[in-house]
Order: C-alpha cells, then structure tokens, then sequence
C-alpha cells in the first residue's frame, strides 16, 4: 500500500529497529514507547485494521499473537499487555493492523 507507514517500514523504505520476523510477520520497536519496553507486531499482509479482517487471516491472526509470547518469553517478561486499537476513536493512528506489546512497568487498568 502506497500511501501506508508500515509498508514502508516493510518494505526497507523507512527504517525500523528490528525486533523479530518470521514468514507473515515483523516486528519493530515503537518510536514513542508507552513502556520501558514497546514493540509493535505487524502482519506482512496489509490489513488495515481488525475491521477488515476475513477468514483467510486466521492464521496471521493467531501468528501475531504466537510472536507476541515468542518476544516476551525472549525478553523474559512474564507480565504484559497486548494492545490493539481498533478505529480512530479507540486510538489507531496507523491503518495498517498491529498488536502493541507492552511491558517493562505495571499497567493500570483502565486505560485512558
Ligand atoms: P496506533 O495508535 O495503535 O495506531 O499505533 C501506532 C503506533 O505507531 C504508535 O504507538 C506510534 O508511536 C507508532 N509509530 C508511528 N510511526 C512510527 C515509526 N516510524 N516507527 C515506529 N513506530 C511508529
Ligand atoms: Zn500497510
């Protein structure tokens, strides 16, 4: 997608500090971390946000959430918040799906 940040972080055009890849996904520190520790996990495939997702991302799907145990257990977090805004409303500001890993301090809940 043209117009899309993260494909252009996918596509090598912006860069990013790598923190995992594997087939479908990539994964790449926030540049304004929330948390001592914030990784951002995005599927290869433009999805713009959980509003569009169909069937066949199923296995992406649950690949963002297998990466996300992946990262924390590599950083050996045993607590943390997965995080995925969904509409403008509820905070997304990049249209391409991602899971926010979150960790590093203690979460309070509510968020804002
Ligand atoms: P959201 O608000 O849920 O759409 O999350 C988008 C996230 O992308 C925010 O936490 C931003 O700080 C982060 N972000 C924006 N631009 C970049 C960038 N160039 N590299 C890394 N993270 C970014
Ligand atoms: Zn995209």
């Amino acid at each position: 997608m043209e117009h899309c940040l993260f494909c252009k972080i996918l596509e090598g055009k912006i860069s990013s500090e790598k923190v995992y890849e594997e087939k479908n996904i990539y994964a790449f520190c926030d540049i304004h971390p929330a948390a001592p520790y914030h990784v951002l996990i995005v599927p290869k495939k433009h999805i713009p946000s959980i509003s569009e997702i169909t069937d066949v991302d199923q296995s992406i799907l649950g690949n963002l959430f297998t990466v996300a145990q992946k990262i924390a257990a590599q950083e050996k977090f045993s607590d943390y918040r997965l995080v995925i805004n969904n509409g403008k409303n509820a905070g997304q500001t990049v249209f391409h799906l991602h899971v926010h890993l979150l960790a590093g301090r203690s979460l309070t809940w509510p968020p804002g």
